[in-house]
């Protein structure tokens, strides 16, 4: 997929034991979703310190900087931009200090009603430097007006009080970890479009019993906490001691679960628990489902490197064709290639992907894929395969065409750059130079993940945005939409 996540959120409050290591751990394990920026804020009840700067987790931090951020309780970020530009100002998390207090906001998400929340902070919009960065400043106006004579101890409930004052006003997709001196914020939107999990640290005849929130469970295994369970849309959870709070900052009625459908499809982990389910089984359901909505005859399955391989795996077990590698993935490029034009991203795919010529050459390949944005890089990789001699090329995608732009934190492309929405079926076909193409539907999508009466956001999909939006309609025709395409005897 060449669309990009957009961010990781960590926090931990473990008294004793060395949280600016646990958080560089837990940062190191949400590196995928976002490679632009990391940084954390670390407490140790009197000073907070923030280190954040551009590039990876491990270009941002070593163990001389990590064994200077001393403190019991500790937040983190890794980034990749979709309000703000990619700049050092815009990494986060975001610091405020209010007189005698402050606080740290690490937010995974993206806010839709940014012009009105500007208009309340009294910021003109073309000054606000990111979505983050305006819910930091609103809650900062939020805190008691400042006197000098408050002391730290009765800021205490501050935060707390500045969050339920200004979340019901705030719209969008949101996943937000805070903290202050004293205490670490885990907070969902009422949606839950990006997932969030709670953790426990176990007490040990050295240290006490600590917590850890994240956006995806394998940011706990990496630190050695038990998972616990992942936030509900709408919740806050406030941690700052051994026990836990839950708070409910938004009324009822906002209330509606739609977990991006594209975290089972593409973004998460497929080690990361969601809706109870670890993704990787669902990723194999939906190429198992994908096998049987128009078989084609091939002899050999393989999965597009990395994210396109359990899908493989599933449609080589609903087919009976055998499974098998037909490219390999220089391992050191990351998980996107940033790329300006189209051409670079054309050109990126031979740097990212290098073709295994014995198992193609001569064969009819079924080649699965997660899903298609811009076709770039899919209509590459296509040409490499025929070059590298396979007979055939059918392409299978384990989610439905991608036709409309995300709002919620996913960095995608324009509506007129998604090959989705500007080509009928046939027509991608064509472009990309397939034999045959078949997309996962929307149902079988759904049955893949396996989570009865879940709701689930599928705007990409369906253009049916849970949450008003600004949609700029470039494209007046749609075309017919169809599942699948080109010709393929079974
Ligand atoms: S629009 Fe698509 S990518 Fe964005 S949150 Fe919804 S399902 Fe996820």
């Amino acid at each position: 997929m060449d669309a990009k996540e957009a961010c990781g959120v960590f926090g931990v409050f473990a008294p004793g034991r060395p949280v600016a290591h646990l958080t560089f751990d837990g940062l190191y394990a949400l590196q995928h979703r976002g490679q632009e920026s990391a940084g954390m804020a670390v407490s140790d009840g009197d000073l907070i310190t923030v280190m954040k700067d551009m590039g990876l987790v491990t270009t941002v931090f070593d163990e001389r900087k990590l064994s200077g951020l001393r403190g019991h309780l500790a937040i983190g970020h890794t980034r990749y931009s979709t309000a703000g530009s990619s700049d050092w100002i815009n990494a986060q998390p975001v610091f405020r200090g209010v007189g005698r207090a402050g606080f740290g906001l690490a937010h995974n998400g993206n806010l839709t009603n940014t012009d009105e929340l500007a208009g309340l902070a009294n910021m003109l919009p073309g000054l606000v430097s990111s979505d983050s960065d305006l819910v930091a400043e609103l809650l900062g106006q939020a805190f008691p007006i400042d006197d000098p004579e408050r002391t730290r101890a009765q800021h205490a409930g501050d935060l707390e009080q500045a969050l339920m004052d200004v979340l019901p006003k705030v719209e969008g997709a949101f996943s937000f970890v805070l903290m202050d001196a004293d205490r670490i914020i885990g907070i969902r939107d009422p949606n839950g479009f990006r997932p969030l999990c709670l953790g426990r640290l176990e007490a040990t005849d050295e240290f006490e019993q600590g917590w850890v929130l994240a956006s995806e469970s394998p940011a706990l295994d990496v630190i050695g906490a038990t998972f616990i369970r992942e936030l509900e849309p709408g919740e806050m959870v406030i941690i700052d001691g051994k026990e836990i709070r839950s708070e409910r900052p938004f009324p009822d009625e906002r209330l509606d679960p739609r977990l991006c459908i594209f975290e089972f499809v593409y973004f998460a982990r497929p080690d990361t628990t969601l809706y109870g389910n670890e993704v990787h089984g669902a990723r194999r359901r939906m190429g198992q489902l994908l096998a049987t909505q128009r078989p084609v005859a091939g002899d050999l399955v393989m999965g597009v490197p990395e994210s396109g391989v359990p899908a493989a795996e599933g449609y080589a077990l609903g087919s009976g064709i055998p499974y098998g590698q037909g490219l390999v993935k220089n391992r050191y490029i990351g998980r996107t290639f940033i790329a300006p034009t189209q051409a670079e991203r054309a050109n990126g795919v031979r740097r990212k992907l290098n073709p295994l010529r014995e198992n193609i050459a001569g064969k009819r390949v079924i080649v699965v894929d997660d899903s298609i944005v811009r076709g770039t890089t899919t209509r590459a990789m296509v040409k490499m395969l025929r070059e590298a001699g396979a007979l055939e090329v059918h392409l299978r995608i384990s989610s439905p065409p991608f036709q409309w732009p995300c709002y919620y934190g996913i960095d995608t492309p324009d509506r007129t750059e998604l090959l989705a929405a500007i080509k009928t079926l046939d027509e991608i076909v064509e472009y990309l130079n397939v034999d045959s193409l078949e997309y996962l539907s929307l149902e079988h999508l759904v049955e893949a993940i396996q989570a009865p009466g879940a709701g689930f956001c599928d705007a990409c999909l369906t253009g049916n945005y849970p949450v008003p939006v600004q949609v700029k309609v470039a494209i007046t025709e749609r075309p017919s939409v169809a599942a699948s395409a080109g010709s393929a005897p079974a």
